[in-house]
This record gives C-alpha cells, sequence and structure tokens, in this order.
C-alpha cells in the first residue's frame, strides 16, 4: 500500500474578503450547500479502486470556510472517507476554520471523529486592519475559539497571518506576531499579501479608498517576521512556514516533496504518478458530471519525467533545509537540463540561492524573491 494525502474542498464562505481569489462563494443556500456535500461523497466513492493501493496518511478540508457548514456534512466526508480507504494509524487530519464559525461544539464533533488537526485564520490582532481585509471576526473571537481547541483536546493547531497590508506598520505586525507567539501556538503560517486584479480590495486601492502596500516596509516585515520567530523557537522549514519542534504540516509537506495526493471538490487538483488533473470549477459542470456518473474532472496532464524534475525542484525549494540535486535526478532518472544549472549558478552568484552540504537552498535573501527564482528557472 502506497501512503496518500487527501484534500477535500468546501467552497463556502460567510462572506468574501476583500483581497480574496480562492475558489469560495458567498451567500450559498442551505439547499446549494446539502447538494454539493452530497455530490462530494458520490465523487469520493467513485475513486473506490484506489483504496486498494493507497493508505490516507494525511487529510486536509479546506476552503472556502469548512467551519462553515454543518459539521454533520464534515463528519459524513470523514465516514465515507473510511469505507474506502484505511487510514495509517497516525494520520495527520486537519481542518481549516474561521473563528466566527469555529463553534465548541463543531470542534468538539470533528474531534470526535477523529480530526486532529485546527487551523484558524487570524491573519491580524488588529481590528482596523482585519476590517480593511472585510474580515468578519475579531481577535477575540480567535481566543475563545483557540481556548475551545485546547478544552476539548486539539494541540495541534496553525494559525495564520499576514503582514504587507494597506495601512500596517512594521510596529503592527511586530505587535501582532507578539501577541500570536504568546498564545504558544505550535504552527504559524504568514502570507504577504498579494493583490489579485478584480478583487475587492484591488477596486477600493484603485479608486484610492484604501492605500498601496510598501513594499520596502513588507521586507522588513518578513525579515522581523522571520528572526522573531526563529528567536521564539520555531522551525523556519517552508517559505511562509514556522513550526515548533514536531509540529511542521505533514500534509503540506506532501506538495513541497511533490509526492502522490488527490483532491476532492470542486477546482480541486491532483497529483498522481506523472498525472496532474484538475476538478471543474464551476457547480453546475462539478455537479452535471457527478449526476451522470462520472468523476468531475475536467483537465488531466500527463508529464514527462523531465517536467516532474523540474516541478520537484521548485516546489522542494520552498523547504528552508533545501533539495539534494542528486536524489531529485534519481527519483526520475534523468539529468537537469544545462540551461536550469546555468540559473542555479547565476542566481547562487547573485546570493539568492546556495548549497549547504549537499542540498541546494534558497538563502534568506531568495526566500523574498523565491517567486522570481522560480519563474526563471522553470522557464
Ligand atoms: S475566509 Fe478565506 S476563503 Fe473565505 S473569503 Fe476569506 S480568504 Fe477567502
Amino acid at each position: 500500500m502506497k501512503n496518500l494525502s487527501v484534500y477535500v474542498h468546501i467552497p463556502f464562505c460567510k462572506s468574501k474578503c476583500y483581497y480574496c481569489d480562492f475558489r469560495s462563494f458567498q451567500n450559498c443556500s442551505t439547499d446549494d450547500i446539502k447538494e454539493y456535500m452530497k455530490d462530494l461523497l458520490k465523487e469520493i466513492e467513485y475513486y473506490r479502486d484506489l483504496g486498494k493501493s493507497y493508505v490516507i496518511d494525511t487529510l486536509f478540508i479546506g476552503g472556502g470556510t469548512p467551519s462553515m457548514v454543518s459539521s454533520e456534512f464534515i463528519v459524513n466526508v470523514m465516514e465515507r472517507l473510511g469505507e474506502i480507504f484505511y487510514f495509517v494509524q497516525f494520520p495527520e487530519i486537519s481542518i481549516e476554520g474561521n473563528p466566527d464559525t469555529l463553534t465548541y461544539d463543531k470542534m468538539a464533533h470533528y474531534y470526535a471523529a477523529g480530526i486532529n488537526r485546527i487551523s484558524m485564520g487570524l491573519q491580524s490582532n488588529n481590528q482596523k486592519l482585519l476590517k480593511t481585509l472585510g474580515r468578519i471576526h475579531g481577535s477575540e473571537d480567535f481566543l475563545e475559539s483557540l481556548e475551545n481547541a485546547r478544552e476539548i483536546g486539539f494541540n495541534n493547531i496553525n494559525g495564520d497571518l499576514m503582514f504587507g497590508l494597506p495601512g500596517q506598520s512594521l510596529k503592527t505586525f511586530q505587535n501582532t506576531l507578539k501577541w500570536t507567539e504568546k498564545l504558544e501556538i505550535p504552527h504559524i503560517s504568514a502570507y504577504g499579501l498579494i493583490i489579485n486584479e478584480e478583487t475587492e480590495l484591488a477596486r477600493k486601492i484603485d479608486q484610492g479608498i484604501i492605500p498601496e502596500p510598501d513594499e520596502d516596509l513588507e521586507v522588513d516585515m518578513y525579515d522581523y517576521l522571520r528572526k522573531f520567530l526563529q528567536s521564539k523557537k520555531y522551525q523556519h522549514y517552508e517559505i511562509s512556514n514556522f513550526a515548533r519542534p514536531g509540529f511542521q504540516c505533514r500534509h503540506n509537506r506532501t506538495y513541497w516533496e511533490n509526492r502522490e495526493y488527490l483532491g476532492f471538490g470542486l477546482g480541486a487538483h491532483s497529483s498522481m504518478g506523472e498525472k496532474r488533473f484538475s476538478n471543474a470549477e464551476d457547480f453546475r459542470s462539478y455537479h452535471h458530471k457527478i449526476q451522470s456518473g462520472e468523476k468531475p474532472i475536467a483537465g488531466v496532464e500527463i508529464l514527462s519525467d523531465k517536467d516532474r524534475l523540474k516541478e520537484s525542484l521548485m516546489l522542494g525549494l520552498r523547504l528552508t533545509e533545501g533539495i539534494d540535486l542528486k536524489l531529485l535526478e534519481n527519483r526520475y532518472e534523468t539529468r537537469l537540463e544545462d540551461s536550469i544549472l546555468d540559473k542555479i549558478q547565476e542566481f547562487k552568484s547573485q546570493g539568492l540561492l546556495e548549497n549547504h552540504q549537499s542540498l541546494l537552498r534558497l538563502t534568506p535573501k531568495g526566500f523574498y524573491l523565491s517567486n522570481s527564482v522560480f519563474r526563471e528557472i522553470i522557464g
């Protein structure tokens, strides 16, 4: 049996945050949600064959806001997966939620069903910034959810933060970090804000209602973030992720190590062997395919060994420990193209990449410019 990571997408949110371009929808009726959850259970059923050769090592129920839907639905998904697949003895099973919908009862229900990790969106503890982002919770909601989660028995908890926000000063960000660190959450993810076109935030910035974030300040914030959390015994193990010993996210490591994962739900992506496939992105097509007895797949790509090698290089470099190029070449029984090796040399001379023993890794300067490094390497 091979290990598998499974992702389940719950595409509903109570209200749309201004910066969000994820596949998530607000104002969906109870009937729409019910229908989607029924389809999701059927979709899982269509993968019964895989249950003979794969065992679930990690499961991530993400969104959207999975905590928005009734916990019965989430438990149904867990049960259906349990009918089709075995789980490893100690799986990591995470659910994402927002403080305003993560009630005590829901979390207790998740815990009883075997969910053992909670990922909560805080983003900032500053009420004004939360409002700028269109978030509908406050830091006190986060504290309440955290306290409840711990009382129920969850100890593997992640808090999501954001920086580089419009109107956010370095001091405000430092305050948020210090406040969060005191809560002793074992895992913190911190992402720089990306202003995506067609979002409410981009429109507000265009219209001058909200100031444009300062890029230099964002660099300072990232620098402070790394140094501060490392000084508090968090390991900086991926560009945007920090964990106390034993609390790295196993599910996300599957992506960065380019191992196999299967995604269920609207727009979910999967990577199985050389095959990359993704589901229909609109409710109608997703529903239609499921009702016709088909898997709701909308696109398939077969990657060559060379492509998989490049993909693994790009993903693996996100991990601060770096990657062993020789091992990677052996894994795909192919060699890296000369043009890529030249690029790597160029980035080394610019101080963006470095060798650490047999591993190639990003330098602290490289973390910040990682997107351009990856773009150039992939070509
Ligand atoms: S809660 Fe998350 S998924 Fe939902 S709108 Fe906000 S950012 Fe997007």
